[in-house]
């Protein structure tokens, strides 16, 4: 694509094509998009930022760059973790931060939802009708509907209520060439024609620039009691999970090591053990009598792996404290320096051995690589962390890096659960998809795609 990029392409024809205000080249503003949350060092410089209120405003953005071969850069609420919404040299950086229409139907138990709507005000306006959006990625309160569904993403209650996908029944999207369609609706069940819906959620804005959602919703769930056991360490914790898996079913469980405890600590005291080698959080909302005996089952587990502490508790409160204990991590972390974020995710059983390797790697490459997880996917977030401006620092974690995502194939796993390939796993992508299956998706984006304007640079 960079080879075709018009030289100087007229932004002055795009401008007068949308309202006042859509378009924008001041440097000051477009340097606040030009970074994502994984704040690459080589990000571009756009040519100008489209700031669309409406799926038309996307088509006549998307027509034009079409007409001048200049890359699309398409744009949530920016917290990709992988480089998906970094910016490359002369794009267009296609923002949709101000669609933020939500739409709720109790009766079809539906949201019709604008791509920049925040997932938290989905959750919010599905709350009011005694409704539940449960996809909860960790940046529930900072990310967009469309970017959660480009990028499929996972989150807390997964383990339990499925990921981002399972609750898209229905979404419209301008294709390379300005077209814009509609899959999927307002019906649970629809089997007309190639699922063509499920291509796109997932696809990292890629195949299409999605300009509305429709959002599966669910009644309420019941009271969650929550479990807290400590360990010496990890791989205890970890074959505390293992154990669980074939007995019981948590609504939540997720683990933090020695270092991602004491990183919120320096953050925030929350009371959380400092001396522990990890944590174990866990959660189950089954109904009535069913909650006590999963916790007593969880409980059991933890004991028998091992657990120098293990607590149970009915407190909304108290539970939702050691949660937003769970959710400060990454902001944590990130606090002792730059990071590099992980998501591989293994079979549950080769949680204790992933855990055992990576530690092995942080003691090979000299470099700090707290871990926490959704251990009940095992879906794990090594982030490894250097001194900013360290270069060969950074050199050491870029290797360290490599390797973990290596650790999740020799695990029979995937180098990313949910945040997606972007740009910082491209490479190791050839090493978990064989030949024909790459074969088979470069094919699809550029039937899709063929001028390969949507996206340069991310996925492969
Ligand atoms: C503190 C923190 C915690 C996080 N926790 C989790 C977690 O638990 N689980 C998880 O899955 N992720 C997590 N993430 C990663 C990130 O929040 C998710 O990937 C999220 O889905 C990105 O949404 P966004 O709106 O910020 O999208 P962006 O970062 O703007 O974009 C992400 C990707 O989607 C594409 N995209 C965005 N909007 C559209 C659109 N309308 N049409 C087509 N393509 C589009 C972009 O091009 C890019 O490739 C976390 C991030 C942070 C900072």
């Amino acid at each position: 694509m960079e080879d075709t990029v018009a030289q100087g392409a007229p932004v002055e024809l795009l401008r007068t094509a949308l309202p006042d205000g859509v378009v924008v080249t001041d440097p000051a503003v477009v340097e606040g998009y030009r970074h994502d949350w994984s704040r690459l060092p080589d990000a571009g410089w756009p040519v100008a930022v489209v700031r669309a209120e409406s799926a038309a405003h996307v088509q006549t953005a998307v027509r034009w760059a079409a007409e001048h071969r200049v890359p699309v850069t398409v744009r949530g609420a920016g917290t990709s973790l992988a480089g998906g919404a970094t910016a490359v040299d002369g794009c267009l950086l296609l923002s949709t931060e101000r669609m933020t229409a939500i739409e709720i139907d109790p009766v079809d138990r539906t949201a019709v939802v604008g791509p920049g709507a925040l997932n938290a005000a989905v959750k919010d306006a599905a709350a009011a009708h005694g409704l539940w959006y449960p996809p909860d990625p960790g940046s529930f309160r900072i990310s967009s509907i469309g970017g959660n569904v480009a990028t499929n993403a996972g989150g807390i209650c997964c383990v339990k209520y499925g990921v981002t996908t399972d609750y898209v029944q229905g979404i419209d999207v301008v294709l390379a060439d300005g077209r814009l369609i509609t899959l999927g609706g307002r019906t649970v069940k629809d089997v007309a024609g190639l699922p063509l819906l499920k291509l796109f959620v997932g696809s990292e804005g890629t195949l299409g620039v999605i300009t509305r959602v429709v959002l599966r919703l669910v009644p309420q769930p019941h009271p969650a009691g929550t479990l807290v056991a400590y360990f010496d360490t990890p791989r205890d914790a970890a074959r505390a999970v293992v154990a669980m898996g074939s007995r019981v079913r948590p609504s939540m469980l997720e683990l933090m090591d020695s270092a991602s405890i004491n990183a919120v600590e320096d953050l925030r005291a929350m009371g959380l053990d400092r001396d522990a080698g990890a944590l174990l959080v866990g959660q189950s909302d089954a109904p009535g009598g069913a909650r006590a005996g999963e916790l007593a089952v969880m409980t059991e587990c933890c004991e028998a792996a091992g657990a120098t502490t293990v607590f149970a508790t009915d407190d909304p409160v108290e539970g939702d404290l050691f949660l937003e204990a769970r959710r400060a991590v990454g902001p944590a972390i990130e606090v002792r320096g730059a990071a590099l974020h992980e998501d591989i995710c293994v079979p549950v059983h080769q949680l204790p051995t992933a855990m055992a390797r990576i530690e092995e790697i942080a003691a090979t490459f000299q470099v700090e690589i707290p871990v926490f997880a959704h251990a009940g996917d095992g879906n794990l977030h090594p982030v490894i962390v250097h001194r900013p401006g360290d270069e060969e620092g950074r050199a050491r974690a870029l290797q360290a890096f490599d390797a973990v995502l290596q650790v999740a194939l020799e695990c029979g796993g995937t180098i990313t659960g949910e945040h997606g390939v972007g740009r910082t796993k491209r490479a190791a992508l050839l090493d978990q998809l064989d030949a024909d299956v790459m074969d088979v998706g470069r094919r699809v984006r550029s039937a899709l795609d063929p001028l390969g304007i949507l996206n340069p640079g991310v996925l492969w």
